[in-house]
């Protein structure tokens, strides 16, 4: 049994990592980038850290005692990736500077074409391409015209000075809150430029010390109950999101409204900084000292729309001109590609693009008809909010290493998602989706084309109950 996996992010790692350990060792990794990580290697921004517990963003097959933070900084996740490769050996599965640009499944097996003129014909593919990873450029008159440096929050320019510089920054999510308090201390001038505010969930995250690790590490009973506990609390939090009218969206909402009144001391800067749609509508922010941060002296936030992009800076409605050194794009991410723009052509010549020509989806988010063999982790629909990524993977593996025993043990030649199964799971998703915080009135990156949320709609509980085991009313199984 030959499997490729695609990528070497989180999710790819944790597939050599499961896959190796069951025994299927002919596999092989193809990465795109010299260097594993994915998203943790690619985003290097100021003040990146993840806002999952990090105690909770870790495999359960190999907790980490030595996290600096209840809350970690990028780099430490990233160190910890290449950790977990190297300890478990599938670093050495990986193939660097390989993208896969096509897979075509002919004669039962998946063929790959990779950039580098590799060619691959294996049993089983794995897509373990990741979310967020296209940057999207904002559509802005004049931005090719500025005069300093200018780039997305993903594609940090470390050779860009920040001391003493004037900067900019566009947007207010996740990314833009995070690098807003690294980078307004080292700034001369920090601009905030806000299209929408956002809630923001207070979040205190002091240093672990040397004796809370040495109790982890002499007794790792405690870093395992830790995980659980952290589990089940993010469990409650994912059950809530899905319920508009929960009591864990109303505690969310007075805390956040809460940080707003209390942080925020000048009233015109608080209304500027209040939402009009609910908390957690929008992925909740999460930030220890943003509201601090936005009323430095050398901070400013600035709400007037973006007119256009000029040499000097940004020009706003208003014709002001806002003069900067640096201008950062914390705009977010295409977030409908996933392994695009890989081509993927699947049995009978159907093309990926045809299948996904409204907006890409899968049976349970995992699975796609008439592509056998064929499976995502993290792909369309699967749950996303504020809770740990590895853990979704971890069960997206279990269930679909189920597929793939089926393969290996000679039961099938080829297993893929029936289209009854694929039309009515997408059906009951869209009607459930309605009912969530995500449907209440605000602009996200959760939501398709049409406004609906492109997420998993019901609780992690159900989530955890179908990835389970595979119905097999719901495949197409041929021998
Ligand atoms: P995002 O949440 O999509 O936010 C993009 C921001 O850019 C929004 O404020 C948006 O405004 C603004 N924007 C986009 N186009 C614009 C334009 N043309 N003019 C002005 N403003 C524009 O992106 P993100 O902050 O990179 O976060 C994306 C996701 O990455 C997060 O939701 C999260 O899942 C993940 N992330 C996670 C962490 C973590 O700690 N785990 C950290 C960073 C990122 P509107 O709100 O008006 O659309």
């Amino acid at each position: 049994m030959r499997i490729a996996i695609i990528g070497a992010g989180m999710a790819g790692i944790l597939s050599a990592v499961k896959l190796t350990e069951a025994g299927l060792t002919d596999v092989t990794v193809y990465e795109k980038a010299d260097r594993l990580g994915g998203t943790w290697r690619e985003n290097t921004y100021p003040g990146i850290s993840c806002d999952v517990p990090s105690h909770l963003y870790s495999y359960s097959f190999h907790l980490n005692p030595n996290w600096s933070h209840p809350y970690s900084p990028g780099e430490e996740i990233q160190a910890y990736l290449e950790d977990v490769a190297r300890a478990h050996q599938v670093d050495e599965l990986i193939r660097f500077g390989e993208e896969v640009i096509e897979c075509a499944w002919r004669d039962r097996q998946w063929h790959l074409e990779t950039s580098g003129g590799l060619h691959d014909e294996v049993d089983f593919v794995i897509a373990a391409t990741g979310v967020l990873h296209h940057p999207n450029y904002p559509g802005i008159e004049g931005i090719e015209t500025f005069g300093g440096a200018i780039f997305h929050s993903s594609q940090w320019d470390h050779r860009v000075a920040i001391d003493g510089a004037r900067v900019g920054i566009v947007g207010t999510g996740s990314t833009a809150v995070q690098m807003v308090s690294a980078v307004v201390d080292r700034a001369r001038k920090l601009s905030l430029f806000q299209r929408t505010p956002q809630w923001i969930m207070p979040q205190e995250n002091p240093a672990y010390g040397e004796e809370e690790r040495a109790d982890w590490i002499q007794n790792p009973q405690k870093l395992q109950k830790l995980h659980g506990n952290l589990s089940e609390l993010f469990a409650g939090f994912a059950n809530g999101i899905v319920d508009a009218e929960s009591p864990q969206m109303k505690m969310i909402a007075d805390l956040c409204r809460q940080n707003l009144e209390v942080k925020v001391t000048d009233p015109v800067l608080r209304e500027k900084l209040r939402p009009n749609y609910r908390a957690a509508c929008k992925r909740l922010v999460i930030s220890p000292n943003f509201y601090e941060s936005v009323q430095k002296a050398n901070a400013e936030l600035v709400t007037e729309p973006i007119e256009r992009i000029e040499t000097r800076g940004v020009r706003t409605d208003d014709g002001r001109l806002h003069d900067l050194d640096v201008l950062v794009l914390a705009t977010g991410f295409k977030v409908d590609a996933f392994m695009r723009p890989m081509s993927v052509i699947g049995r009978d010549g159907k093309d990926l693009s045809q299948a996904w020509a409204d907006r890409p989806n899968a049976y349970l988010s995992i699975s796609i008809p008439d592509f056998p063999n064929f499976v995502m982790l993290n792909g369309p629909n699967g749950p996303v909010g504020n809770f740990s990524l590895i853990e979704v993977a971890e069960m997206q593996f279990d269930y679909i290493k189920q597929l793939i025993d089926l393969v290996h043990s000679g039961e099938c030649r080829e297993i893929s998602p029936t289209q009854v199964a694929m039309d009515q799971f997408e059906t009951e998703r869209v009607e459930a989706a309605a009912t969530t915080i995500w449907s209440t009135g605000c602009r996200s990156w959760y939501l398709d084309d049409r406004g609906i949320p492109a997420t998993w709609p019901w609780s992690f509980d159900r989530f955890r109950a179908e990835m389970e085991r595979p119905k097999m009313v719901a495949y197409d199984r041929r021998g």
